[in-house]
């Protein structure tokens, strides 16, 4: 299977099965925007939650915001983002298209030559009005990160909290870029999700806080199931990194169009929090009730994106095998997502063998008890082995058939995703046992 194939097998996938949609498709689409489908939500709630519990509710040292998703305008003049979030912008003077300057198409290229303007700095907010009037006074604009507000609630966190530093503020919600040449699936929008972390230390600490939250990253890639091989860390040079930065590594996964990047992590000094002491005015200190010694505190920021953590989930749990089917010496392939337990949308699926109520209203019975737990599938349509291979390409763990003998031995069939084994359970053993095999 090339590259380019296995993208669009897995667009094709998360379309027919509802992962993910082209947005607005009635009305022809909106340049690249998506939609979340029924299992696209769960899987994406799926990692966002199994975020939160990890680097917030686990963690003493954690806690989290959820902020307007707009601010007022001072904010981004104090963080520099009006001024300095821009992207080189260069326009094709043949066709008139515009590109960023560092991610020209190369079919662009084919077809137009490189005959190009000089590059102007393009700001990438995104703007509205606030209020009935549309004026220059009512420019608001959409939040381009997340972590801005962790900065300017920094103090009513630290007073309401009464943490210590060091300590951290996390934050997952949404973040608008006007981007230039969006593209690449979900990879790069207009609109997508972050999960990031604002971790407040001693500026002496900030080495031992780096390394420390690298491996953070490690840790948490390894639990989304991502082999480290297909991961490069990427140490950006000093003319290369964002000004407040003194210290980046972006974390980048090898995708199938290219090795992009996944996440990011940067020492921000105590830029932010300075400029927004100067701006506003209001103390941004930081007095240690030991001590007492007073300071503003420095940052270490780690950074993940929501989609193309889904994204990169997808393509490295996409799997086509040969696989035997229901007829004796005979295999096919079969497409399964052999992702992680935990981030499945579907953790069972209840398929009774027949239609008929005999078997169809035990097994609702079974579906709808197993679905105080968990999230449960029921499917009583075609052939059982056609029903495996759909829930296999939706990465559901287990199978549960209910068949004739279920009926008279109170006994169902569970059957493994990833070794297809077949195992005969008492039903009245059934919690039991998905709850041991669904925690491993
Ligand atoms: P890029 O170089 O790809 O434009 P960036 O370095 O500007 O990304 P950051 O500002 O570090 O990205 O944003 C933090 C994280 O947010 C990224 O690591 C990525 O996971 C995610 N992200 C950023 N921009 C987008 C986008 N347009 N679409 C989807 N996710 C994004």
């Amino acid at each position: 299977m090339s590259k380019d194939d296995k993208m669009e097998k897995i667009i094709n996938l998360c379309k027919n099965r509802g992962f993910v949609f082209p947005g607005s498709e009635i009305y022809g689409g909106l340049a690249n925007s998506w939609d979340y489908g029924p299992l696209g939500v769960e899987l994406k709630n799926n990692i966002k939650q199994a975020w939160w519990k990890r680097f917030v509710q686990e963690r003493a040292d954690m806690v989290g915001i959820d902020a307007a998703l707009i601010m007022n305008p001072k904010v981004w003049e104090a963080s520099g983002h009006l001024k300095n979030f821009t992207d080189p912008l260069v326009e094709c003077k043949k066709c008139h298209e515009r590109f960023r300057a560092d991610q020209i198409p190369p079919e662009h290229a084919k077809k137009c030559g490189c005959d190009l303007t000089e590059a102007r700095m393009f700001n990438m907010m995104l703007k509205t009005f606030l209020g009935p009037v549309e004026d220059e006074s009512a420019v608001v604009y959409f939040r381009p990160e997340t972590a801005q507000a962790m900065f300017v609630d920094f103090k009513q966190v630290l007073n309401s909290s009464r943490k210590r530093v060091p300590f951290g503020i996390a934050q997952v919600g949404k973040a608008f870029r006007n981007e230039i040449t969006p593209g690449n699936y979900i990879f790069r929008t207009r609109e997508f999700e972050q999960m990031e972390i604002e971790y407040f230390i001693r500026e002496s600490d900030w080495e031992k806080q780096f390394d420390y939250w690298l491996e953070q990253m490690k840790q948490w890639l390894e639990f989304l199931g991502i082999d480290l091989q297909r991961i490069h860390f990427r140490e950006i040079a000093e003319g290369e990194r964002a000004h407040y930065s003194r210290r980046t590594i972006d974390i980048d996964y090898d995708f199938p169009f290219g090795i992009k990047e996944l996440y990011g992590l940067a020492y921000r000094t105590n830029f932010d929090l300075n400029n927004h002491q100067e701006a506003s005015g209001q103390d941004m200190s930081y007095t240690d009730p030991v001590s007492n010694d007073k300071f503003i505190p420095h940052v270490i920021e780690p950074t993940f994106g929501v989609d193309r953590s889904l994204l990169a989930v997808l393509c490295e749990h996409y799997h086509e095998e040969e696989a035997p089917t229901a007829k004796e010496g005979e295999t096919d392939v079969r497409v399964v997502l052999k992702l992680p337990k935990e981030l499945a949308p579907y953790k069972v699926a209840v398929l009774p063998l027949s239609k008929k109520e005999e078997l169809s209203i035990p097994a609702e019975k079974l579906a709808r008890d197993l679905r105080k737990f968990w999230s449960v599938d029921y499917d009583e349509t075609q052939s059982i082995g056609k029903r495996y291979r759909r829930q296999d390409e939706i990465g559901t763990p287990y199978c549960v058939t209910y068949d004739f003998d279920s009926l008279s031995d109170q006994a169902v069939t569970v059957r493994d995703r990833d070794t297809m084994k077949q195992e005969r359970v008492k039903i009245e053993e059934l919690e039991q046992y998905l709850r041991e095999k669904l925690i491993k």
